[in-house]
């Protein structure tokens, strides 16, 4: 089956009440009738289904959809992007452990969380500056966990997960990928080696801006030991979030071309501007981590970041004067939103860590929408820009 067809199709439908709905149900129930517990499914094969912190068949028919995409054994729905990362460290890291990350290039809550967990013996070990090389080459024995992201955010730089991989193994570290910006459309890194692969649903699976979700997806039955996890935690998804994000995923890679289409016109666009200093677009030759785009990628995205010449005042006022355009933070959905990372979603790290992550004040990050033609978000751009 291509991603396509998986996207509309795939995963295990459990209606059987005879009706023929063709649209898996809404199964709003906490609990399920146990008196004969052998005649209850094991949708995950731990336990007969009694209780939806547990399981719960609407969640199940999402999570094996997305395990089919991402090229893994099974999936978990989860009620954030942030409770798949939780549920997944509980799982994976205990007293002395030691995750190594790219901490400049990882989603600012995820950072906050492994130094937290600093509180009970996790250790994190910074790489520094961001990108491939650095994270090999910080890898040594007794590295538990090496969390990346596939494509990191709000710079856009693409991991060789791969290579990563490969060396990952030779000190015996389990690899976790955060997929969110890249969706199974641009990469599924399960299929490249990762152990793991996590998502914010909240973003591009479901799509349109109306879900907070999250998913874990295995390579293989330590997803079982995860899944033990997001019990204890009770960090499961909703039954109707869950029809949500099936929903929203029956036209992710619809979406997904339109978002890239659209994102290189803009791209295209702010390259030209005068008032623009500098564009990061996965897919333009001018980024960084081009070569490993054009190698890994087939699906750039639909985020475009850009520099606006002159500092903090310049990029406030194309903030504040897009009008079609929504201010705010998130991105992945059908409406197109701006956001000035250096007070919103990297506004708890000190000027230094910014500056090191090259996240600049007159940085701005665009979620290039399904506003079609794509013109209609150029031309509030283009009048927005007048401003800086
Ligand atoms: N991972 C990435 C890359 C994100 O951008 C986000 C949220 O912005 C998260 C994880 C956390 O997801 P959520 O907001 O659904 O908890």
């Amino acid at each position: 089956m291509g991603k396509g067809t998986k996207s509309v199709r795939g995963g295990i439908r459990h209606v059987n009440d005879g009706i023929g709905s063709i649209i898996e149900p809404i199964y709003q129930t906490s609990l399920f009738d146990y008196r004969e517990p052998e005649q209850r499914p094991s949708l995950h094969g731990i336990v007969p289904l009694k209780y939806s912190r547990e399981d719960n068949p609407t969640v199940h028919a999402v999570e094996s959809k997305m395990a089919e995409l991402e090229h893994g054994v099974d999936a978990l729905g989860t009620s954030s992007g942030m409770a798949a990362i939780t549920t997944l460290m509980m799982a994976l890291l205990s007293r002395d452990s030691t995750v190594l990350m790219p901490p400049l290039d990882v989603y600012g809550s995820t950072l906050v969380l492994m130094e937290r967990l600093g509180r009970f013996g996790v250790k994190t070990v910074i790489t520094d500056p961001p990108g491939t090389n650095n994270v090999i080459n910080s890898l040594r024995n007794g590295i538990n966990v090496v969390f990346i992201e596939s494509v990191s955010n709000p710079l856009l730089r693409v991991y060789d997960i791969p290579k990563i991989v490969r060396a990952s193994r030779e000190v015996g570290a389990v690899v976790v990928v955060d997929n969110t910006l890249a969706t199974p459309m641009g990469i599924t890194p399960i299929s490249h080696g990762a152990d793991f692969v996590i998502h914010s649903a909240t973003k591009y699976l479901s799509g349109h801006n109306d879900v907070v979700a999250g998913f874990i997806i295995g390579s293989d039955d330590r997803i079982k030991g995860v899944w033990e996890w997001r019990r204890f935690l009770g960090t499961i998804m909703e039954p109707f979030t869950a029809f949500l994000v099936d929903r929203g995923l029956k036209t992710l890679h619809i979406r997904m071309r339109t978002h890239e289409e659209n994102a290189k016109a803009v791209a295209e666009f702010l390259m030209d501007h005068p008032k623009v200093e500098k564009v990061y677009y996965p897919c333009l030759d001018s980024h960084e981590t081009y070569e490993i785009a054009k190698k890994l990628l087939s699906n750039c995205g639909g985020i475009v970041s850009f520099e606006v010449k002159g500092g903090l005042r310049e990029a406030m006022a194309v903030y504040k004067h897009v009008k079609m355009i929504i201010p705010s933070v998130s991105f992945g959905g059908t409406e197109s939103i701006i956001t000035h990372p250096a007070s919103t979603t990297h506004a708890h790290w000190s000027p230094e860590d910014r500056a090191r992550a090259g996240i600049k004040d007159n940085l701005l990050r665009l979620s290039v929408g399904l506003e079609d033609p794509p013109e209609d978000i150029i031309n509030d751009l283009s009048q927005a820009l007048s401003y800086a």
